[in-house]
């Protein structure tokens, strides 16, 4: 990787943590975001507020947990690692503390179909994670069960991570899924929600084919 290749990485990491702090969407130190680079990937720093970093704050990682010395990466760095190196179609991972799928892990509560915008993350259904304490390798291994076929889950009494092929698509995958769990929310306040079937969701897959970039 040159100086100005990684310059650019890391400009883009602080751009998508900015983004997603002006969207309300991490708050304070919550939440960590990676990106995939030709050696390894770059991580955000560990109990940093987002106001606090620039482009250098952003920690240079190896896949063997290796990081550039002097800095302190997220305490999340197992399952960035794990997720970066079980799925090499994904180049983008993104967590947050976001309120609407926060309040649902808090009830263990996975997304059902309720909603067709659900094939947004792969599936007919956006799981919730067994709990495991923050920053563990139990966290890690939980999140990538709940993660497969799946580009997103929700983390229980914690939060949920969001997946794309770079920083842009995992962004827009977050904001859906805080949308959708927003809705789901908001729909179980009024009553239960008559969910869509297997085929009726087989068909939101197929028309999804011809439909924006979320694949
Ligand atoms: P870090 O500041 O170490 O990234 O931790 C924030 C977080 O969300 C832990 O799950
Ligand atoms: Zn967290």
């Amino acid at each position: 990787m040159t100086e100005s290749t990684e310059m650019a990485w890391r400009e883009q990491l602080l751009a998508s943590t900015q983004q997603l702090a002006a969207l309300g969407l991490n708050k304070g130190t919550s939440g960590n975001l990676s990106v995939r680079t030709d050696s390894g990937f770059l991580l955000t720093p560990s109990g940093m507020n987002v106001a606090q970093m620039d482009a250098n704050s952003m920690v240079k990682m190896q896949w063997d947990g290796g990081f550039e010395l002097g800095k302190k990466p997220s305490s999340e760095w197992r399952f960035h690692r794990d997720i970066l190196l079980a799925k090499p179609e994904i180049n983008a991972v993104v967590h947050t503390h976001s309120t609407f799928a926060t309040t649902l892990a808090c009830l263990h509560k996975a997304i059902p179909a309720f909603h067709y915008m659900i094939a947004i993350a792969g599936g007919d259904s956006i799981e919730c994670a067994d709990y495991a304490l923050f920053g563990s390798q139990a966290l890690s291994d939980n999140a990538l069960l709940a993660l497969s076929e799946r580009k997103a889950c929700l983390l229980a009494n914690h939060g949920m991570i969001a997946l794309g092929r770079d920083l842009p698509h995992a962004l827009s995958v977050t904001l859906e899924v805080e949308n959708l769990a927003e809705q789901y929310w908001r729909t179980l306040q009024v009553g239960e929600p008559k969910l869509l079937s297997s085929a009726e969701m087989r068909e939101v897959f197929s028309q999804f084919k011809g439909y924006a970039d979320w694949g």
